[in-house]
């Protein structure tokens, strides 16, 4: 059994507003879904992803309204490496992320930057035959556009013990003498890298990585619980994520981990070309919607004034 790469990542944020303007205009990502967290509805769930909002280029973020800057520390993701196209799109990035006023830093072969809140990424020049996961934005020409997760570094607090996990448990290929592990599966690769953890402990907070999930199908979570379990692995058992089937575990460094089906996908909540345009509330929650939205951060929809979805509906449809 092999994981699919990454199939999301999730993070905090303490300005939902910055937040989308940041990932929506300055990274010209799609807002897939706005949802709101299922423990606390007054407060967002945002997702990102490209334009089919496919596993591997999701980016979640859980709003934190106000919360103060976080720090990673031992056993957390302390950087997101996504993929682009070329050295030119890398150019394409500095320019844009430079004009934003955000400092980029030319890392070896790769672009490194911070999110307005600190959330480290870095970009590299994809090496891979994975299908490029782009989203659609009138400044991002399609091949400079950011093409999904190539990878995730992380500190830990246990090295041996996250090495042992992903090579004996997870499938994880060691490609070179880096302390980096890839996860290749049938439709897509990516990898988790280890850096020697900072002295001063990490502050989950806005800014921070939350989790990282891989990705799987349904066919095969009951197989992945089995295994975890069987390792002794404390975990949360399958989980309903109304998007996708999902399984909790920490790895021994520290680092959450989840494993996530690629079905059913953002389309639950209707056709691609209408995702992240209305508050989509689970059905429990749905009976509270006015009094929820009423209370929620505003936020406009990124794509007002684009042409486009517009569809001309038949009347009586809703
Ligand atoms: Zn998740």
């Amino acid at each position: 059994m092999k994981l699919d790469g990454i199939h999301h990542i999730s993070a905090i944020t303490g300005d939902a507003r910055g937040n989308v303007d940041f990932y929506t205009r300055v990274l010209g990502l799609r807002l897939i879904a706005k949802t709101v967290n299922q423990d606390d509805p007054g407060v967002y769930h945002l997702f990102y992803g490209d334009e089919l909002a496919r596993p591997g280029a999701e980016l979640t973020f859980f709003e934190y309204p106000g919360a103060a800057a976080g720090r990673a520390g031992a056993g957390m993701v302390h950087r997101i490496v996504s993929r682009v196209g070329s050295v030119a799109a890398l150019d394409f990035w500095a320019a844009r992320l430079t004009a934003e006023g955000l400092p980029v830093q030319r890392a070896g072969a790769g672009l490194r930057f911070a999110d307005p809140e600190g959330l480290g990424h870095e970009l590299v020049v994809g090496a891979v035959p994975d299908v490029p996961l782009t989203a659609e934005h009138p400044d991002v020409p399609v091949d400079m556009a950011l093409q999904g997760f190539e990878g995730v570094r992380a500190f830990s607090a246990r090295p041996a013990g996250s090495a042992a996990m992903l090579e004996r448990l997870m499938g994880a290929a060691r490609p070179g003498d880096e302390d980096l592990w890839e996860l290749r599966g049938a439709s897509r690769g990516g990898w988790i890298a280890f850096d020697p953890a900072p002295s001063d402990p990490g502050r989950p907070s806005a800014g921070t990585v939350h989790h990282v999930a891989w990705g799987t199908t349904d066919a095969q979570m009951p197989d992945w619980v089995r295994r975890v379990s069987d390792a002794g692995v404390p975990n949360s058992g399958i989980v309903d994520r109304h998007y996708f089937h999902s399984l909790y575990f920490r790895e021994p460094g520290g680092v959450l981990y989840e494993l996530a089906t690629d079905r059913p996908g953002f389309t639950v909540d209707g056709p691609v070309e209408e995702l992240g345009r209305r508050l989509i509330l689970p059905p429990f929650l749905e009976p509270r919607r006015a009094e929820i939205e009423e209370h929620l951060t505003p936020l406009p929809d990124p794509r007002a004034g684009r042409p486009g979805p517009g569809r001309p509906r038949a009347a009586g449809q809703g």
